[in-house]
């Protein structure tokens, strides 16, 4: 593993186990930390680069960006396509609850589109969902962040309560070793982990990420290391790991874990 850090481009501060064929799309920017695992918050870090103020919420000029068109009439946003949606801030963020039903509008038009969303907040969803949401959206999956197992037992029995068609769990940043037996009851579709990005990143440590898996693996839902971190401990020794390379490690790590019978999604 090596040794420096690299500059690489941006990337959303719920990186996360996303693949090829999506686009992001942040609706507004901003956020406020409510939790551990928003201490070194992507989103503050590179607005502080560029003399910005994080904690100022505000919309987007790509506000409506999944029902812009095209000349020819036809959606810029081609049918098909996952869209990360509001990875520059917190979906169910008070200060978006006056623009929140237009997202959900937009989503309801945009079905043939996938949306995912990773949310700290997911308490505020049962109040903020829209009239029809029924058993949930079929194209939209939530993720749910748990940092620590204090963070997992808050917020985990909440999402397992709420109507939501496609569930995920994101241990990212991954601060201490984290439980989820109780929780995986086969309503998660994918827990993800990963390690805390920048130049301040506290440590993961491999074995955190192996009980996780371990866990996952028991209780057959998918399983996805999807990046190291900065500082990955392994073994008695801590690895600074480039970003530019911290996906890569991960995956020659080779413990990303589908149940034989489960198709990748
Ligand atoms: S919830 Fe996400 S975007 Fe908001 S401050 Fe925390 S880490 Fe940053």
């Amino acid at each position: 593993m090596h040794t420096s850090i690299a500059s690489t481009p941006p990337r959303p501060p719920h990186d996360t186990a996303v693949r090829p064929g999506h686009i992001t799309w942040n609706p507004w920017h901003g956020c406020h930390k409510i939790s551990e695992g928003c201490r070194h918050c992507y989103v503050y870090r590179q607005d502080t680069l560029f003399e910005r103020d994080a904690a100022v919420v505000h919309r987007t000029a790509a506000f409506n960006l999944p029902v812009r068109r095209s000349r020819d009439g036809r959606f810029q946003i081609p049918s098909g396509t996952t869209v990360l949606t509001c990875f520059t801030s917190d979906l169910l963020l008070p200060e978006a609850d006056a623009w929140r039903p237009e997202v959900w509008e937009m989503m309801r038009l945009r079905h043939d589109l996938h949306f995912v969303f990773f949310t700290k907040r997911i308490d505020r969803l049962a109040s903020l969902l829209p009239p029809d949401w029924g058993e949930g959206y079929d194209h939209v999956t939530i993720g749910c962040t748990v940092e620590t197992q204090a963070m997992a037992d808050r917020r985990l029995p909440i999402f397992g309560s709420l109507p939501i068609r496609h569930k995920w769990v994101i241990c990212a940043p991954l601060l201490g070793p984290v439980d989820l037996s109780a929780y995986l009851d086969g309503s998660i579709e994918e827990v993800t982990a990963g390690g805390e990005s920048g130049s301040e990143a506290r440590i993961c440590d491999f074995a955190w990420v192996l009980a996780l898996r371990r866990q996952c693996i028991e209780h057959r839902t998918p399983f996805t290391f999807h990046q190291t971190g900065a500082r990955l401990q392994k073994g008695g020794r801590v690895y600074r790991i480039p970003r530019s390379l911290q996906r890569e490690q991960a995956r020659r790590a080779g413990i990303d874990y589908m149940p034989a019978d489960r198709p990748e999604p």
